[in-house]
């Protein structure tokens, strides 16, 4: 069982957008996180991507956490040193296609 997971999480990988992000999984990352920014704490009003599209990041709820617009606009395309660990997993939420 394990290998075959893994085979499927490496095809998911090639992929940038897994059909994972839809309103039940935002909405579940906002409510892991209480409605907060991952990065400090203030009210969420944008859904960032942790690795930055435009840095190869991926369009995947394991890439994406709340974040406040300060955080979300200062963070730009910054790859994080530190990144936050991911609230939600792929998995879950990704569409069969
Ligand atoms: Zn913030
Ligand atoms: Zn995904």
């Amino acid at each position: 069982m394990v290998s075959a997971r893994n085979a499927k999480r490496r095809a998911r990988r090639r992929g940038a957008d897994h059909g994972c992000v839809n309103t039940a999984a935002v909405d579940e990352l906002l409510r892991r996180a209480h409605g907060r920014c991952t990065y400090c704490g203030d009210f969420a009003q944008h859904i960032d991507h942790v690795h930055p599209l435009n840095s190869g990041g991926l369009h995947c709820v394991s890439n994406l956490t709340p974040a406040c617009a300060a955080c979300n606009l200062s963070k730009g395309t910054k790859i994080l040193d530190d990144p936050p660990a991911p609230l939600i997993d792929c998995g879950s939420y990704a569409s069969a296609a």
